[in-house]
């Protein structure tokens, strides 16, 4: 059977479902997106979702804040629901980074982002129950927060669907077909869908698909856990999201009562995406408790609620690649967002429809992210050894 269409996306994360909508806005109607199994089911559904600024490059704070006003005012702009709450975000600085620290935060300021240095007694007006008195520098983000990844790439394929895009469920893309040096089809099993573009969106099993094209990209599968604990919530009825490189944890409240922590260092590689342990070890828990415990003490007094393991697509520098690939033209990447990627899949979407259809994204200067740094050495390197405030 054969398939004719504009262009084919590949992977229903929140990446491929904001390029698929993104597309269809742009006025490709009739695009189709393949995912192996079910939206969101590889790194999106497991996203901690924070929506903070902190960054150490310019095209990320630019992505990152430009993303936050669609988050904003998502329903407005996009239609449905993205789940966006706005918390406040407080970081905090390690001994050792303090100089970055404050670079990083005049940077953002540069770029428009409503963040600060702030003091310690303005930060324990913020979160009255934290432990302070070891911070050598606080910033914070007011505007900032956490969003439902599950509900923005929802939004999205819904939308996308509406404006005559297609979604295809259990469909794994086999192979990219390329004649001549241009993409002429993607294959799924023995259809073949017809398409000058195809736009490679597969998380966590993108080095692989992409290795069966000759592309050698160093994307790794590594494996981060998430716990969720049970606050006493009549000692602390409610907190602002945070990073703390100090501790190396990250951290933000969830529904009423819950707090939701992730770790900035701890990652194991995943040689298969499709087999890892689901839930977060022993260890893991006991550790990552005892360090958000030095920043909120009386979370020792918490009770363990849940916890899950998610894989994230970690790449030398943490950065994603967002490129054309030279050489094979209508073929495009778009992968690699380690910890960090769901906060600017708003604007994702938009560059990439903007790279596809103009042949250069217009509204950020997205080079910094080009597939050849790799070799060229030119790393984007983040200024913490915190693997998730890049
Ligand atoms: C535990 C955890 C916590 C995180 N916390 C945050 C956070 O707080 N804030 C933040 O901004 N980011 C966070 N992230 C990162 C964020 O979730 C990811 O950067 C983002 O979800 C990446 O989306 P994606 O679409 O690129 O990848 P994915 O969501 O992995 O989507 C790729 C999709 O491609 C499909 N696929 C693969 N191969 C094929 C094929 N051959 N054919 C068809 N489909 C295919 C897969 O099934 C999958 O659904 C976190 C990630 C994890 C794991």
């Amino acid at each position: 059977m054969t398939t004719n269409t504009d262009a084919v996306v590949i992977g229903g994360g929140v990446m491929g479902c904001s390029i698929l909508y993104n597309l269809a806005v742009r006025g490709v109607k009739n695009a189709i997106l393949l995912e192996r199994d079910l939206l969101g089911s590889g790194s999106t559904g497991r996203s901690s979702g924070a929506v903070r600024m902190h960054y150490s490059n310019e095209v990320h704070a630019r992505m990152a804040w430009e993303s936050l006003r669609i988050f904003q005012n998502f329903d407005e702009i996009v239609g449905g629901e993205c789940g966006f709450t706005q918390t406040g975000y407080l970081v905090f600085s390690g001994d050792d980074d303090v100089d970055a620290f404050h670079s990083n935060v005049a940077m953002q300021q540069s770029v428009g982002i409503q963040t600060g240095i702030i003091s310690r007694s303005d930060a324990q007006e913020i979160a009255p129950q934290f432990y302070l008195d070891d911070c050598p520098a606080i910033a914070y983000e007011p505007l900032s927060g956490h969003a439902d990844s599950s509900a923005t790439s929802s939004s999205y394929a819904a939308k996308a669907r509406q404006l005559g895009a297609s979604i295809r469920l259990q469909t794994p893309a086999t192979s990219i077909q390329v004649s001549k040096g241009k993409v002429t089809g993607v294959k799924t099993g023995d259809e073949v869908i017809e398409t000058s573009t195809a736009v490679v969106a597969t998380g966590p099993w993108s080095r692989r698909f992409l290795l069966q094209h000759g592309i050698d990209l160093p994307f790794e599968a590594t494996r981060h856990e998430v716990i969720h604990l049970k606050r006493p919530v009549d000692l602390i009825p409610h907190h602002p999201g945070g990073g703390d490189i100090a501790n190396m944890v990250y951290f933000r409240p969830e529904g009423t009562d819950l707090t939701l922590v992730g770790n900035g260092n701890i990652e194991q590689v995943v040689e298969d995406p499709e087999v890892f342990a689901q839930r977060p070890t022993q260890s893991f828990i006991q550790e990552v408790w005892s360090r958000i415990a030095r920043r909120i003490p009386l979370l020792e007094e918490a009770e363990f609620s849940t916890g899950y393991a998610g894989l994230y697509t970690s790449t030398p520098d943490s950065h994603p690649v967002m490129d054309k690939v030279d050489g094979i033209e209508g073929l495009y990447i778009c992968t690699g967002f380690s910890g960090h990627g769901f906060k600017l899949s708003p604007m994702v979407g938009i560059l990439m429809s903007e790279l596809v259809l103009d042949g250069l994204a217009k509204t950020i200067d997205i080079s910094p992210l080009r597939m050849s740094r790799f070799k060229e050495g030119e790393l984007n390197m983040p200024a913490y050894g915190f693997r998730v405030l890049v």
